[in-house]
């Protein structure tokens, strides 16, 4: 049983006030192999008083020191690479290839691309050249991250990186579902050498550690990827401190396939919902196709789903794993029997494990055919590998219908039609809409519309997450 109940606190690796044991079960053997703790509100209190302390000093170093920092911190992260590979594919059940190529890899481009915003970035500018007004971008001052565990260096480095660049100091409350990517990177920038108070780490629960932080007087911004379900309690808990809440959420995303697209399209789509065990928030798990070539489609949809692997995470090769616990397996065994009792067609997967495995919370790929966008299958986030195929006759109902959802964060098209792309692309209401599987580059903005969030990750957006902007007039 590895031991990782230490918090990092003020630069020092640190046991909790209060002893609060919890055992991490791993998704591949439901075996528990790590013990952390939970921390309680005398844990969270002092992360925030070193965040505190240390605001002053941090927001007024230069943006070379931090650029410093942070390239030594890229540094380590590269050479620890492979540690950070195998903690991510131990505690999310992640095959290897998968847990280095996207999980792993995602944390090293965010930090390489920060890098890159931080340099261009100006944090004071005249407001124009005729007038005496200065405009001046500060750091808001004491974060508060609290993380999913399904991408989970990603997430981390999406908040922890544009935090330091802007000069915020920051208290971390990681997944305690994946709890060893976040110690790892914890360790990754004691060893850069980032000032004592800066970045703390803190393990907990949402009712414990993460309300603590979102109704914490001390902290001024919660950004927070997660459910809408915690979304919504941590806006509520945060009202009456008004910091500053950025949420990124969850999604329903669409997929629509017109008849004219390439020939890839359905097989490239159900890879895509299919990868990291169907556990990403942007998956485009309702896949729409113009009726013209609907059977077509669902065969080929039911062939693809049926070659991809459901294996070890050891193992090397592009099959999936697990899903990440208990609660997670067994909502999406009703979700599936959901799919049957109300009538949608099943053409591969279904319900239980894949016949290889009698342990493990293994998920089959799972196709439903002839949904409607009524059923359950359809309208909530299942976050495991299951997709949903709806018939479409026009470009009209294929918007109407990806549309109708109360999440708006990932959107896909697929058609050779470039002036039809641009123009349907234009009414899809998502933060991120992606034509013809080209995926947006590093550095744009991620972020959602209507229940997926409030926020933007990513590139000079995700800095602004962290900023404050001043007009001071008189300048001159
Ligand atoms: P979750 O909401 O259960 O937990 C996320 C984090 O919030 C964890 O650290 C958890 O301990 C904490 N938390 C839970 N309840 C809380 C509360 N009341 N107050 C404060 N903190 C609380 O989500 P999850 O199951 O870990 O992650 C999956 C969800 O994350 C999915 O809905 C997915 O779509 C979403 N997600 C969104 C994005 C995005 O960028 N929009 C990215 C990844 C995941």
């Amino acid at each position: 049983m590895i031991d990782k109940r230490k918090f990092y606190i003020n630069g020092d690796w640190v046991d909790p006030v209060n002893k609060n044991d919890c055992n991490v079960i791993d998704p591949s053997t439901e075996e528990p192999y790590v013990t952390i703790s939970l921390g309680s509100a005398d844990d969270t209190n002092k992360a925030v008083e070193a965040a505190k302390n240390s605001f002053f000093t941090w927001k007024n170093t230069s943006k070379e020191e931090r650029i410093e920092l942070l390239e030594k911190l890229l540094k380590i992260y590269r050479n620890r690479s492979e540690e950070m590979t195998n903690a991510i594919s131990k505690e999310l059940g992640a095959p290897l290839d998968w847990a280095s190529s996207a999980q792993m890899g995602s944390g090293e481009s965010h930090i390489e691309d920060f890098i890159k915003r931080l340099k261009e970035f100006d944090f004071e500018s005249n407001f124009d050249e005729n007038s005496d007004n200065y405009i001046v971008y500060e750091p808001i001052g004491v974060c508060g991250l609290i993380t999913p565990w399904n991408w989970p260096i990603n997430q981390i480095a999406l908040k922890v990186i544009p935090a330091f660049a802007t000069g915020c100091t920051m208290i971390l409350k990681p997944s305690e579902m994946a709890p060893l990517s976040g110690l790892l990177f914890a360790e990754m920038i004691h060893e850069a050498g980032f000032p004592a108070g800066v970045f703390n780490l803190v393990n907990g629960d949402g009712a414990g550690v993460g309300s603590q932080i979102s109704g914490h007087p001390d902290i001024d911004m919660v950004s927070f990827t997660g459910s809408t379900r915690a979304g919504k309690l941590i806006s509520k808990n945060a009202a009456d401190t008004i910091k500053r809440v950025c949420l990124e959420l969850g999604g329903k995303g669409g997929n629509i396939i017109f008849a004219d697209a390439y020939p890839n399209a359905v097989r490239d789509g159900v890879r895509n919902i299919m990868s990291n065990a169907g556990q990403s928030c942007d998956a485009p798990t309702r896949m729409l196709v113009e009726k013209s070539i609907y059977e077509k489609a669902v065969q080929e949809a039911a062939d693809e789903a049926n070659k991809i692997g459901v294996d070890l995470p050891s193992k090397p090769g592009d099959h999936i794993g697990p899903v990440i616990n208990k609660s997670q397996f067994d909502k999406i065994q009703a979700l599936i029997q959901s799919g049957i009792d109300e009538g949608a067609t099943l053409v591969a997967g279904g319900a239980g494990r894949p016949s290889n495995f009698e342990k493990g919370y293994y998920v089959k790929p799972t196709v439903f055919t002839n949904v409607k966008n009524e059923m359950r299958i359809a309208k909530e986030e299942i976050f495991g590998p299951v997709l949903s195929i709806i018939p479409f006759d026009s470009e009209e109902e294929a918007i109407s219908i990806t549309n109708d959802t109360p999440y708006g964060l990932g959107n896909f098209l697929q058609t050779e039609d470039k002036e039809r792309a641009r123009r349907v692309s234009k009414q899809l209401r998502a933060g991120v809409v992606q034509i013809n599987g080209n995926a947006p580059d590093s550095g744009t903005p991620f972020g959602g519309y209507n229940q997926s969030g409030n926020g933007r990750e990513g590139g000079t957006w995700g800095l602004h997450e962290y900023l404050e902007v001043k007009v001071i007039s008189g300048w001159k």
